[in-house]
């Protein structure tokens, strides 16, 4: 299985990258899981969007759909044969908001009639082609599901955003590749108590990491301006073994 990183940026974006974007490939299959600002641009770089089994999305915050909007027109502005048209498979209960932004943006058809929507039902494994995407909830502001991505016999799980929690533990336990998020530089920016918590700090990461036996650890969706390795200094001494960057552009062997 192969992981290629198009967008690690959290909301703010760094400098030059695109936000939460991951195309996975595996037995001759092809997904991407989020699709934040700039994630588009990255991903026609390599494949037109119909290479993709489905776009697979964990929740309804900006910074990991909101290129849905920009998608669209990668296609011509006409109705698409309901054969043809591209699967994208959405958080349970997120069909309100999209045609709110559908409206938004100018029609109400916006997304219809160029992609096939569905829900998940924040259980069941989504079958892409071949690579199965199964849903973990997670604890983040709104509701969030990460996934545990399984494809050629190895299993690379993805956090989404998320804080400390049950889903977390599930996510990391035995996974090839944790693949977290770990947003906070101090837990100052995270929600203020009683107000419940939704990111991560690194060596929160790390320690999921480790707890769940995760073979290997790489952070993402953070705050880098240059040198990263405040993170993954911090989630390596947790973790107990060398912690990876997710760096855009770049695709690994899972
Ligand atoms: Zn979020
Ligand atoms: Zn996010």
């Amino acid at each position: 299985m192969r992981l290629t990183v198009l967008g690690r940026s959290p909301a703010s974006p760094n400098p030059g990258e695109a936000c939460a974007g991951y195309l996975v490939e595996g037995e001759g299959s092809r997904v991407l899981v989020d699709i934040g600002p700039g994630v588009v641009a990255q991903l026609v770089e390599h494949h037109h969007p119909d290479d993709l089994d489905a776009i697979v999305v964990s929740h309804m915050h900006a910074d990991h759909m909101l290129d849905l909007v920009t998608l669209r027109y990668v296609y011509p502005w006409r109705l698409r044969p309901k054969e043809q048209r591209l699967r994208v498979v959405l958080p349970p209960g997120s069909a309100d908001q999209m045609l709110d932004l559908a409206k938004g943006v100018g029609s109400a058809r916006h997304f219809e009639d160029c992609f096939r929507l569905s829900e998940h039902d924040g259980a069941a494994p989504i079958a892409a082609g071949r690579i199965t995407l199964t849903p973990v909830e997670t604890q983040h502001y709104i509701p969030c599901w990460g996934f545990r991505v399984e494809a050629d016999g190895r299993r690379l799980a993805y956090t989404a955003d998320t804080a400390p929690c049950p889903g977390l533990s599930d996510l990391a336990d035995s996974a090839d590749l944790l693949l977290s998020e770990a947003t906070l530089r101090s837990l100052d920016e995270d929600a203020v108590p009683p107000e419940p918590r939704g990111h991560l700090l690194p060596a929160e990461a790390g320690a999921a990491a480790r707890d769940g036996g995760a073979l290997r650890l790489m952070l993402t969706h953070l705050p880098v301006n240059g040198n990263g390795s405040w993170a993954s200094d911090a989630a390596s001494d947790e973790f107990g073994g060398d912690v990876e960057l997710a760096e855009p552009g770049r695709a690994y062997e899972v």
